[in-house]
């Protein structure tokens, strides 16, 4: 019995200590992924972001000194723009997104924003820069509106309300029979995967971080809920940093620079139509998506 009631009267735990302390959701991500804790330098500064660039320099990474995951990546998302990476499962793109908030230290090489190396500033500097928006999200025991609004707990209501509404997340709630004070989580309504990501989105939008990361699961979703994920995924990169893990092609075609990774390389990099050009690799992803959607 202990196993089973322990994580549940710790997430409780954890949940009452992030609402006191203003802490935030990643740390919790950084608890269910069991990442080792990693620890501040003693000298550790805040990260200053004055404009929002992110560099990865020369990164190699493995979770295990046996199995490399990444190899020797080097890439930059300028400040403003967004950045997709696609590639198949497994090879290392959610990877990149644990390192860049520091849940993993990289191997050799460095990360860099805005010319800081993420190892030389706080954890906490570092994460309130960064959303993030997992593949994963985890609801708490409480009403949805404390679910959302705990991203900021300085926000006011109607800031949250419209955080609420720019994700796309009201006319779910309006169908809800207490509305904004439905209880979800474990012991209340459980949302589906679609439901979840929006509430991650209203969460973000409502933190307004420089630096925005997604894991897009949209791949769970028709085709409705993904127009609408979509619009609002554009509603919260407007003018910010992104960086998108994309599993459906469809969604970056608009980027500024999209990623093809494989084996843990980046194996071609330009905008869609360039690399439809190139005739590559991601013309091939591109190919098989577009059959897929005529099948459906
Ligand atoms: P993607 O997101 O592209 O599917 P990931 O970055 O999740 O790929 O994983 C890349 C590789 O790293 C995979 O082979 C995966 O099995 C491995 N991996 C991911 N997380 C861990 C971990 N915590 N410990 C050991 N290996 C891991
Ligand atoms: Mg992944």
């Amino acid at each position: 019995t202990m196993q089973i009631f322990m994580p549940l009267n710790f997430l409780g735990f954890v949940y009452r200590e992030i609402r006191g302390a203003l802490a935030n959701i990643e740390n919790l991500f950084k608890l269910l992924d069991k990442a080792p804790a990693i620890e501040d330098r003693p000298d550790s500064a805040e990260l200053q972001v004055t404009q929002g660039r992110i560099e990865f320099a020369q990164v190699s990474f493995s979770y295990r000194p046996d199995r490399p995951i990444l190899n020797n990546l080097s890439f930059t998302v300028e400040p403003g723009q967004k950045v997709a990476v696609v590639g198949e499962s497994g090879a290392g793109k959610s990877t990149l997104v644990k390192l860049l908030f520091r849940f993993y230290e990289v191997t050799e090489g460095q990360i860099l924003i805005d010319n800081q190396d993420i190892r030389q500033v706080s954890q906490q500097s570092l994460r309130r820069a960064i959303g993030i928006v997992p593949q994963d999200t985890v609801l708490f025991n409480d009403s949805i509106f404390e679910n959302v609004h705990y991203a900021r707990p300085q926000a006011s209501k109607e800031e949250v309300k419209t955080a609420i509404r720019h994700a796309h997340l009201d006319h779910f709630i309006a169908s809800l029979p207490d509305g904004y004070d439905t209880l979800v989580g474990e012991r209340g309504l459980k949302l589906s995967g679609g439901e979840k990501q929006r509430v991650a989105i209203a969460r973000a939008i409502l933190k307004r971080p420089p630096i925005m990361l997604f894991d897009e699961a949209t791949s769970s979703l028709d085709s409705q809920s993904e127009g609408a994920i979509l619009s609002a995924l554009k509603e919260i990169a407007r003018g910010h940093t992104s960086l998108v893990i994309a599993h459906r092609l469809s969604t970056v075609v608009d980027a500024d620079k999209i990623l093809v990774m494989a084996q843990g390389r980046i194996v071609e990099q330009g905008s869609h139509s360039q690399l439809l050009a190139q005739d590559g690799h991601y013309a091939r992803l591109w190919q098989i998506q577009q059959q897929d959607k005529e099948k459906d």
